[in-house]
């Protein structure tokens, strides 16, 4: 029989990382990520199994939450290959490589390193391991076991997987979702979801909540630039992941600019990755959904357009407070959990002029969570500062399905053969709602536990 154990995201959003224990004894672990809040607690405990134990990695996407613990996996024995689309690979080099940046500059001079402190030299030890499998191709592991990557929708080069292997002259089957995206994503394909699975392991980070206003983002977008940069002279703060959300802002910019309808209002691009990310969307340009390769093959670019200023500086959400004419802010984080966004944030919170428009997910104890609760004010250090800017949040934008396209990604499944759905990177609450619908459509749901093992 073969083994799932669930080492994190489980009961929240960060940290993902499952092993299935096949029963000819391969060890695979999916993704390997940051685990935010146990970054918090100070809990250092990051791999529940010995790294030299495992013998696959394979990964969803490039996003932190997934990848950013592999320099420690191979630090500490881990020396197998790591499976992922060749998008994924371009992606997890640039972001690896400024994690251990940021890991650098926090923590370089001090003589105590936390435990999962890696530095640019580890990040570069790790990519000979990398092995690059295009979406939809059968690529064996051993003698009688296969993978396959299914684009998910959530980003460039994301993917679902199923894992199939034989026991007992019977194949069985189990799809690893990774993080789900949505129907009609300004960039990307519609995700193709595989029928006829077994097992499944399920995102539910919108599990309860529904995404109202999805369809309309360029009209949206206009309607906050015209409230806020025309009608009156302020500032239009989106914080979004310099990856992902960060390409589809530039993008419906950039389709708005090129149709005549967006006021000559600066566009700052302040997030360090976001011209490197930018750049292999383009390099990528075959795996976009034909809309958008139709325009950037009509325009020559789908991001560049004259209105648009990246910047790198260290210093630079200093350098854009002193610019004062009207202008829009790309920042990340979009959680506003430190990075270039929260200086953005906290300088402009008293400023009745700006509107921070939130465009993803923010998890409970980030800043961004605290403002979209609708806090009158906020506690930086001893003092409570008044929030005077204007927040607002669309869905519109997301990276993720909401409770129905989750539904309807499992619905594809037959509930007679699939025996089971685990439920991952959610919060608890998310995981309850989505499990309670998906047993009203006959479906068996387990919300495992932070190192729970079941027998499949
Ligand atoms: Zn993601």
């Amino acid at each position: 029989m073969a083994q799932l154990h669930f080492f994190g995201a489980t009961h929240q959003v960060t940290g993902s990382q499952h092993l299935l224990e096949l029963a000819d004894g391969t060890r695979i672990l999916v993704d390997c990520g940051t685990d935010m809040e146990l970054f918090r607690k100070r809990n250092k405990e990051l791999f529940i199994t010995d790294p030299v134990t495992i013998d696959v990695v394979i990964l969803t996407h490039a996003h932190i939450d997934h990848t950013g613990l592999l320099p420690l996996l191979v630090e500490n024995g881990f020396d197998g290959p790591v499976y992922c689309t060749h998008a994924t690979y371009q992606l997890v080099r640039i972001l690896l490589r400024d994690a251990a940046r940021l890991n650098v500059r926090k923590f370089g001079k001090k003589r105590m390193k936390p435990a999962d402190y890696y530095d640019e030299k580890m990040v570069e030890r790790i990519w000979d391991q990398f092995i690059t499998v295009d979406f939809s191709i059968k690529h064996p592991l051993g003698n009688s076991n296969s993978f396959v990557f299914h684009p998910n929708g959530h980003l460039l080069g994301a993917a679902a997987i199923t894992i199939t292997w034989t026991e007992q002259n019977k194949v069985k089957s189990i799809l690893f979702s990774g993080d789900i995206g949505h129907n009609d994503d300004p960039l990307l394909e519609d995700p193709e979801i595989p029928g006829g699975m077994d097992f499944m392991v399920c995102e539910s980070t919108y599990g309860g909540r529904y995404h109202e206003d999805i369809g309309n983002a360029e009209e949206i977008i206009l309607r906050m630039i015209r409230e806020t940069c025309v009608d009156q002279p302020g500032r239009l703060i989106v914080p979004a992941s310099s990856v992902g959300r960060t390409q589809v802002f530039l993008y419906l910019f950039n389709r708005l600019r090129r149709a005549g309808d967006l006021p000559p209002i600066p566009v700052f691009t302040d997030s360090p990755l976001a011209r490197k990310s930018t750049a292999i969307y383009e390099d990528f340009r075959p795996y976009l959904n034909d809309t958008a390769r139709e325009f950037g093959d009509d325009h020559g670019s789908l991001f560049d357009f004259d209105q648009v200023t990246y910047i790198a500086d260290m210093d630079s959400a200093e350098q854009i407070q002193n610019y004062h004419e009207p202008c829009i802010i790309l920042t990340s984080s979009g959680m506003v959990s430190g990075g270039k966004s929260e200086d953005h944030v906290l300088m402009n919170l008293q400023n009745p002029f700006c509107t921070i428009l939130f465009i993803g997910f923010c998890a409970e104890g980030t800043l961004g969570h605290s403002l979209l609760q609708g806090r009158s004010s906020i506690r930086l250090g001893r003092e409570l500062t008044p929030v005077n800017a204007r927040i607002a949040r669309t869905d519109a934008l997301s990276g993720h399905a909401d409770h129905n396209g989750l539904l309807e990604y499992v619905n594809i499944q037959k509930p007679d053969k699939l025996k089971k759905i685990f439920l991952v990177h959610g919060e608890t609450g998310s995981m309850r709602q989505l499990a309670d619908s998906l047993s009203q459509n006959g479906f068996h749901t387990e919300i495992p536990q932070r190192n729970e093992s079941f027998t499949i």
